[in-house]
């Protein structure tokens, strides 16, 4: 493992350096590596952002977002970075699954790998590790990062700001989760200053819903929406033809497990979507309902206490089947 002054002192010429973050990047994952990445700009690195996948058109306007190389897109470009990298930033995940072949690549590198992230169990890959699980989002990690670890405040620009002020907005639930504390709001409010407009951020995030989407939350909440009330517990599952009626595009399916939450009662809800390779579940959970644990255990996954995810290679009616009989296991946990 290095330390903060090897680690500045690699910093202080200029680096070839690949920013990496997990698969199907949401707004954390985005807003964090471009926000380094626009920092490290700054100082004239020679950066990159590969993704390993595509991610919500909802985040394509942060500044930098012309520069990134997805990687199932792009796949010789983005390995040739790889190889070449002197420095690898590894920002939102923490073993190097969640970044599908891209993972290999990184392993065999010989670069310095940095982990920024906030999950639990990091594996052992890096050479220098800023983790922290309390913190609300890897933007707020890579704002002390910046800040407390390097010491550059002053590069706060308002392209990091605007991606960091992103990124935390959106891993937070708009400031509402319980880690949202004073001094993220702290944070927050120095994004502000330096630049990040708040009001207009909320909207390119919020509100740019496709048609499309909105009727598809629509028959969501109408026709798939399964209240289980003994378990307070709501089910909305989709079958890959409805995503096709509905013309449903990467992003569109966000958000939607939240509506299920939000039930008066309700502590796990799931959104469960049926992709063309695999069944990916999402979990959200209220107070102290372990989602990830339930993920992890079952669903080849994990994620926070509150929100975590997963897949199967089993049917959607045999994952929903499996679900519901893992309820009464956590019976006394869901019903309060
Ligand atoms: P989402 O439901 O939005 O896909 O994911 C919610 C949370 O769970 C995110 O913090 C994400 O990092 C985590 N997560 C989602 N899918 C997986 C997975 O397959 N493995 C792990 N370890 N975490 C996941
Ligand atoms: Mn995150």
């Amino acid at each position: 493992m290095l330390d903060i002054s090897a680690l500045s002192q690699l910093l202080n010429q200029p680096r070839k350096i690949v920013i990496t973050t997990h698969h199907k990047p949401d707004g954390d994952a985005m807003g964090s590596s471009l926000g380094l990445y626009n920092y490290l700009i700054q100082q004239g690195h020679h950066a990159k952002v590969v993704s390993p996948t595509d991610y919500p058109e909802f985040l394509w306007w942060m500044p930098g977002n012309e520069e990134v190389i997805i990687y199932t897109e792009q796949k010789e470009q983005a390995a040739q970075l790889v190889a070449e990298a002197e420095l690898i930033f590894c920002l939102d995940f923490n073993t190097l699954t969640r970044i599908n072949e891209l993972g290999e690549l990184v392993r065999q590198s010989s670069a310095v790998k940095v982990m920024i992230d906030h999950h639990l169990e990091p594996e052992d890959f890096d050479d220098y590790r800023y983790w922290n699980i309390n913190a609300c989002a890897t933007a707020q990690l890579v704002y002390s990062f910046i800040t407390d670890e390097l010491k550059r405040p002053d590069l706060i620009n308002a392209d990091v700001a605007t991606c960091l002020y992103t990124g935390i907005m959106t891993d937070s639930g708009s400031f509402r989760f319980p880690n949202t504390t004073a001094s993220v709001h702290r944070i927050v409010a120095g994004l502000i200053e330096a630049g990040a407009v708040n009001w207009r951020i909320h909207e390119l995030v919020y509100s740019s819903s496709s048609e499309n989407r909105l009727r598809f939350l629509g028959h969501c909440l109408t026709n798939k929406l399964e209240v289980l009330p003994e378990f307070n517990t709501a089910i909305i599952s989709v079958t890959h033809r409805e995503l096709e009626q509905f013309d449903i595009i990467t992003g569109d399916t966000e958000g939607i497990v939240n509506y299920a939450l939000s039930i008066t009662g309700i502590r796990l809800a799931a959104f469960i979507v049926e992709r063309p390779d695999r069944v990916k579940l999402s979990l959200r959970s209220k107070g102290e309902f372990p989602a990830n644990e339930i993920c992890k255990k079952y669903f080849s996954g994990g994620g926070h206490r509150n929100a975590a995810g997963g897949h199967s290679e089993e049917s959607l009616p045999q994952v929903i089947d499996k679900l519901k009989h893992i309820l009464p296991e956590y019976k006394t946990l869901l019903v309060q």
